[in-house]
């Protein structure tokens, strides 16, 4: 990972070297603890390139575990998909892939610890008792009628609990805290609740399943993690964290909160990416569209360009929206070093050019990558008829459209001048085709009598072009935040419908023929494409357009609306 500048320091460096010197921790281990429950979003990538980032940087590990502790929603899949993400992006846990499911018996322990040391409960109130028996920030809660049970009465309870004696959510274990607290997550937080789910991969083992308060400190613990990142949401429950690892005596990371990455144009809560893919509103989770790692993938992103986005967005600790312009940044900006240029025609335009020679083909040197002297050059055949894109010619154009139109000369890249004379139309008045007629003299593109043309156009041989499938993407939703909607309204009518464009008939230089899946192409004066990964075949290539060439963050900074 050459291309990861040298870390910047930000206020989580700088806790943890005090700690360091100050001799709370003598090392540093993070975890990162996603929720197999859907796919990893931009997001978990930010808190991703964070955790093991420090790890590296500090020279020292970082886990993954899964926080699995609420069967209804938690899969396989995820795991998996979650584990191939986080390898693409370019960490690696080594041995250390863990769950909070595999701590189930030792948490259990735990809280009978808890119950045995009278600060641990069994309470009979249902869930909405319990929220009514809480109060709220300006009043009190009630202490349940079940707060003074014996330890022995408790401890009965409790074993019956997980041995299936009573039904779901008849009873809870609580922590024994204070009901009168102001932070309102102290007065007597739920440690478990019977909830007969099955778990995919504890099975059918138990019928108690623990809170996230609950597993998440001592799962750290377990872990001997120093450092328990997490983001701000969670800062309230650092009280309750603290509360439960002082309680047991066991070793006690600390937590460190810092804001969650919000990205325009686009909605980061899985909730509802799952909602979307569920809705067949997208094609699934790695819909290239999607702000999920498989989806940027998918799409053509670079694992280092969104490692050198975290590290641009850096560490705030305010809750603030990042413009998806600085993300498109990073991935033009690496594309543009790695990507070899080629041609390519989306949408295509026969020119016929009609003083050529029937039959003859010439071959043209063309530069792979300007950038990139080592990439060499390539050769691009030309023949009579070629096409060019559609939207490069106007038969009627306004003053500043300089390319293609009648009686016009423009530069065929790598090739030569031609000037159209004739548009062919079908019935419908449509143009099919043009008739041009080229200079020999300007031959490598340009004229010995210093004739000079306004525009350079890309092309494509017809008999040896390549035929392709083209998508084109669009922010997936038309605003910038689309999470803040008005009560009641629903936030998917913020979507873009033009979000997918599908084109059918694209056609690309003959070297394009074996493109790999994921490789990536500069088509020129068009953007940056990549091969689709599912649904790119030998012999009917799939292209997803992975971002534009124009700089929308170079405009949005110039405007001063780059914090707007
Ligand atoms: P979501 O709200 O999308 O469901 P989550 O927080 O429930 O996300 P987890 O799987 O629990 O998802 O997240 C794993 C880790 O990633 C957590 O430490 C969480 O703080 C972090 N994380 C999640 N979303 C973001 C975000 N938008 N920016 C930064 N970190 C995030
Ligand atoms: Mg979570």
């Amino acid at each position: 990972m050459d291309e990861t500048p040298k870390p910047k320091t930000n206020f989580i460096r700088e806790i943890i070297d005090e700690h360091l010197r100050n001799g709370r921790f003598t090392k540093v281990h993070t975890r990162f603890p996603p929720e197999p429950n859907g796919y990893l979003h931009i997001g978990h990538a930010k808190s991703i390139c964070l955790n093991f980032g420090l790890a590296r940087d500090y020279h020292g590990l970082c886990n993954l575990r899964m926080d699995d502790t609420n069967p209804e929603t938690e899969d396989m899949e995820y795991v998996n998909a979650i584990q191939d993400d986080i390898r693409w992006l370019g960490f690696d846990w080594e041995d250390r892939g863990f769950y909070a499911s595999d701590y189930y018996e030792q948490l259990y322990r735990w809280a009978v610890e808890l119950v045995k040391k009278g600060v641990a409960y069994v309470c009979d109130l249902s869930v909405e008792e319990v929220r009514e028996y809480r109060g709220t920030v300006n009043k009190a809660g009630k202490d349940s009628p079940n707060r003074n049970r014996s330890v022995e009465e408790n401890l009965d309870l409790f074993a019956r609990m997980r041995a299936g004696e009573f039904p779901d959510g008849s009873k809870t274990l609580r922590a024994k805290i204070d009901m009168s607290h102001p932070n309102m997550l102290m007065r007597d937080p739920l440690m478990y609740r019977i909830r007969r789910e099955h778990h995919y991969r504890t099975g059918d083992a138990w019928c108690i399943y623990p809170t996230y308060d609950w597993a998440h400190g001592q799962s750290d613990s377990i872990e001997g993690i120093t450092h328990s990142i997490c983001t701000l949401e969670f800062e309230v429950h650092r009280q309750l964290y603290d509360w439960y690892l002082d309680q047991l005596g066991v070793h006690h990371p600390q937590q460190i909160e810092f804001a969650r990455l919000n990205l325009s144009h686009t909605v980061l809560s899985k909730r509802r990416l799952l909602e979307l893919v569920e809705t067949g509103l997208v094609s699934g989770w790695d819909d290239p569209r999607m702000p999920t790692i498989s989806g940027f993938r998918r799409r053509g992103y670079t694992p280092e360009s969104i490692r050198n986005f975290a590290d641009i967005i850096g560490m705030a600790k305010d809750n603030s929206i990042v413009d998806m312009a600085l993300l498109e940044m990073c991935v033009r900006e690496y594309l543009n070093r790695i990507a070899p240029r080629v041609m390519a025609v989306l949408r295509p335009l026969k020119v016929v050019i009609t003083n050529y020679p029937e039959g003859k083909v010439e071959e043209f040197d063309a530069v792979n990558n300007p950038e990139d002297p080592a990439a060499g050059s390539r050769k691009v055949p030309f023949a009579r008829e070629i096409f060019v894109e559609r939207e490069d010619f106007m038969e009627d154009p306004p003053p500043k459209f300089y390319r293609l139109a009648p009686g016009r000369e423009v530069r065929l890249r790598y090739a030569y001048f031609i000037k159209c004379h004739d548009v062919v139309k079908d019935a419908a008045g449509n143009v099919v085709e043009l008739r041009c007629t080229y200079d020999p003299a300007t031959r490598g593109g340009d004229s010995p009598d210093g004739r000079k043309v306004k525009a350079t156009l890309h092309w494509v041989s017809a008999a040896h072009a390549v035929d392709a499938e083209v998508r084109l993407y669009d922010t997936l939703f038309t605003v910038r935040d689309p999470s803040s909607v008005s009560e009641g309204e629903d936030w998917k009518t913020t979507l873009n419908p033009k979000s997918l464009e599908v084109l059918k008939a694209a056609k690309l230089e003959p070297g394009l023929k074996d493109a790999t899946p994921e490789s990536r192409w500069q088509f020129e004066r068009l953007g940056y494409f990549s091969v689709d990964r599912r649904d790119s075949k030998p012999g009917s290539l799939v292209f997803n357009r992975t971002v534009t060439l124009r700089d929308e963050w170079a405009r949005i900074v110039s405007a001063g609306r780059e914090n707007k």
